[in-house]
């Protein structure tokens, strides 16, 4: 018996349509994603990189094929539908962070349990141990533009994974960190997920975060051109 995948999309096109052009951002794309994989997607600028990660949130729907989240097929769920299959098994990393900026850093990683029910001294719980696992601790009253770069990524990783998601997902990143900062961070979401078993997937530009992906996904033109594991000893 095999476990069910975290994600699975299966011969997945979207087509953007502008005047008499087509272009397919992801042209018959199949892929599956196990628990616990920490993946990275790379491919050229127009590649579909955020197509796919849009399709896989929910956040966009493809012109045809099935794209399976947690079990449930997101192709036939309404809108409201997969925004509450998004608040309960996704998190969601920009490249530009996109925090809330007149809420603090700690405001900033609690709204998603406010939105889910989660009674306030819970919150508080699992935020204040969230905030101590991203390595804000002491800065949880910050807004964002109190806060570096790196600092505010940070608060993007706490929120996208304070509800302990079946899946985070980000979209390039650390393409606006230094480098050092963006391998920091990378470090931060490989120790999320092997504490937790958390899922990533995360598209990239870097060849040093691809480095350190345990799986590489590369993307040409919407297809897959090719999917290896990192072999470590
Ligand atoms: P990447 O993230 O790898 O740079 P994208 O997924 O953003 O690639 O884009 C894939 C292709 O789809 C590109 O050719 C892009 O121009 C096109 N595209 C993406 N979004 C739209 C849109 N909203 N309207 C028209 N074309 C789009
Ligand atoms: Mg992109």
């Amino acid at each position: 018996m095999s476990v069910q995948p975290v994600l699975e999309l299966k011969e997945v096109y979207r087509i953007y349509r502008q005047g008499d052009q087509e272009v397919h951002a992801l042209d018959g794309l199949s892929l599956r994603l196990e628990a616990g994989d920490f993946a990275a997607v790379a491919g050229p600028s127009g590649s579909g990189k955020t197509t796919l990660l849009n399709v896989a949130a929910g956040l966009d729907r493809p012109d045809r094929g099935s794209v399976v989240l947690d079990g449930r097929e997101v192709t036939r769920l309404s809108r409201s539908e997969r925004a509450r299959l998004r608040l309960e098994k996704v998190g969601f990393i920009f490249q530009s962070f996109n925090l809330v900026p007149v809420l603090s850093a700690r405001e900033n990683a609690e709204f998603v349990l406010l939105l889910r029910g989660m009674d306030a001294a819970e919150r508080r719980r699992r935020v204040d141990e969230v905030l101590r696992e991203v390595g804000l601790e002491g800065l949880e009253h910050r807004r964002p533009s109190e806060l570096s770069g790196g600092q505010q990524q940070r608060v993007a990783v706490a929120r996208a994974i304070v509800g302990r998601p079946a899946l985070v997902l980000a979209d390039e990143p650390t393409a606006n960190l230094d480098t050092d900062t963006a391998l920091a961070l990378l470090g931060l979401m490989e120790q999320l997920n092997q504490a937790h078993g958390t899922t990533f997937l995360f598209s990239t530009h870097d060849p040093r975060v691809m480095e350190r992906a345990g799986r590489l996904i590369r993307l040409v033109d919407g297809r897959l051109e090719s999917d290896r594991r990192a072999v470590h000893s």
